[in-house]
Parts: C-alpha cells; sequence; structure tokens
C-alpha cells in the first residue's frame, strides 16, 4: 500500500480566470520510499502536497492512500483519513508554545483527559519518537528552549505519533544551516525506511537528493520523474511494495 496520485489538475481562482497550479500530475510513492520533490519556487510543489495530504480537493484526478480512494468521501471522512493515515511536516515547526517537546506529539494522540492507560500509552509512543529522532533528553523543553533544527525534530517525530502510512514533508530544511538541513533528510530517510512510510519530500535543495528513491521535477504544474533515480525507484518497488 503506499500513495497513488492520478491525473490531478489543480486551478485557483485568478481574478477573471484560473490559475492552474498542477497539470495533469501523477505519482505514485511505495511504502518504504523517499520521493524528494524539486522545482522552482511557484511551480506547484506545496499544492502537490496540499492535495497529497487531501487538504485541497482537485479539479480532476484521484488521490488513494493506503488503497482507499478520497474522491466522494465527506469532510469528516477525510479528517478521519488524515489523522489515521497522514503524517504531514509543513516548512516552519508550528509548534505550541506552552507545551513540552513530549506534550507536542501527545496532543496528536488526542486522549488528554481520557483513560489514564491511553494517556501511558501514548507518553511512551511519544518517548520512543523522541528517541528515535535524537531528542530524548529533550523531552522536558519547550520550544523556545529548542534549537530551530531541535524544532524541526519535534515536528517530524510528531507527524509519525499516529503511525502515518504517508508522510509529507515541505521543505523541511529552509530555515537550517546546511550541515543540520542534510541531518534532517538523513533522519527523515531513515525514519521512511524504520516505519515504512511512502514519503514525500519537497526540498529546493538538490544535495539532498542521494537518498532518495525517486526524485520529481515540478515545473509550471507538470510533474516530470528526472532520469537517472528510475532505475533506483525500480529496485525499491521491486523489494518494498
Ligand atoms: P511552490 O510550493 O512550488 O512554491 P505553490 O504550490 O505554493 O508552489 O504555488 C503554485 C502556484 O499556485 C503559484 O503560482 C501560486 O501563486 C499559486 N497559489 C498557491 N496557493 C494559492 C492559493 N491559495 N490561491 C491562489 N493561488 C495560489
Ligand atoms: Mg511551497
Amino acid at each position: 500500500m503506499s500513495l497513488h496520485l492520478t491525473g490531478i489538475t489543480l486551478t485557483y481562482p485568478d481574478g477573471d480566470t484560473r490559475l492552474t497550479a498542477l497539470d495533469g500530475v501523477s505519482l505514485h510513492v511505495p511504502r518504504g520510499s523517499v520521493t524528494a520533490v524539486l522545482g522552482p519556487s511557484g511551480s506547484g510543489k506545496s499544492s502537490l502536497l496540499a492535495v497529497a495530504a487531501t487538504l485541497i480537493t482537485p479539479d480532476a484526478g484521484t488521490v488513494t492512500v493506503d488503497g482507499r480512494t478520497t474522491t466522494g468521501l465527506t469532510r469528516g471522512e477525510l479528517a478521519e483519513l488524515r489523522r489515521r493515515k497522514i503524517g504531514i511536516v509543513f516548512q516552519q515547526p508550528n509548534l505550541l508554545p506552552s507545551l513540552t517537546a513530549a506534550e507536542q506529539l501527545e496532543v496528536m494522540a488526542r486522549i488528554a483527559g481520557r483513560s489514564p492507560r491511553a494517556a501511558r500509552a501514548a507518553r511512551t509512543r511519544a518517548m520512543e519518537l523522541l528517541d528515535a529522532v535524537g531528542l530524548a533528553d529533550q523531552a522536558a523543553r519547550r520550544p523556545h528552549q529548542l534549537s530551530g533544527g531541535q524544532r524541526q525534530r519535534v515536528n517530524i517525530a510528531r507527524a509519525l505519533m499516529n503511525e502515518p502510512t504517508v508522510l509529507l514533508v515541505d521543505e523541511p530544511t529552509s530555515a537550517l544551516d546546511h550541515e543540520r538541513g542534510a541531518a534532517v533528510v538523513e533522519l527523515l530517510t531513515r525514519l521512511t525506511h524504520q516505519r515504512a512510510t511512502a514519503t514525500v519530500l519537497v526540498t529546493h535543495d538538490r544535495t539532498h537528493l542521494s537518498s532518495a528513491d525517486q526524485i520529481a521535477e515540478v515545473r509550471d504544474g507538470r510533474l516530470q520523474l528526472v532520469a537517472g533515480a528510475a532505475g533506483a525507484f525500480r529496485r525499491a518497488q521491486r523489494t518494498r511494495s
């Protein structure tokens, strides 16, 4: 199971006409693989992630998450699908200033005030994930006590809290220096393999691409797989899907 985008077209209102942000985009991302998406600013990368995240319904085309096609689902059903199956990491970590690193993750389980057992399970999972991103010793810190790179790691751990099938990451390194950016991409790749997520990583930095299983480029709303990555991708598909 995986993420499938098929024939996605998305337009936005633009004065009297409409602006085509995505133009017939198709993409298959198997579980346990990273697809890097490149492209200039304004080419449609974030729109692509928003459609994959089911946050925007496209004008045409289908999104299939873990075998479930989202066409025709109600807003409530989409919200449930997102909560259970999709982890999203936005460009800027939207952490809540008053919560500790561990609490940022625990709120994802939405168990506050429910059974003590569920709360303990959420805490255990939060600590396990903070450990996986190298922040076990920072669990009690609040965002202002963390560096930019550490905040982005909390953001990534939080996106994994509900064991998503699909992990969507939008330019996670844009606020980081090169070394920290490379470490975050390396972490995402490791977690993708360990947790078998179908990961889409939007990045503007080509030096981050060596670990990707598949590389796509978006230009003017059209997506093309970049030659050279296809062989590695086919190998990944054969072994993982
Ligand atoms: P990228 O992430 O590659 O920079 P975006 O997906 O954000 O590109 O934007 C693609 C195009 O769609 C751009 O021309 C942008 O101005 C336009 N756009 C993005 N979001 C909206 C919106 N909510 N309303 C209207 N136009 C939008
Ligand atoms: Mg963008």
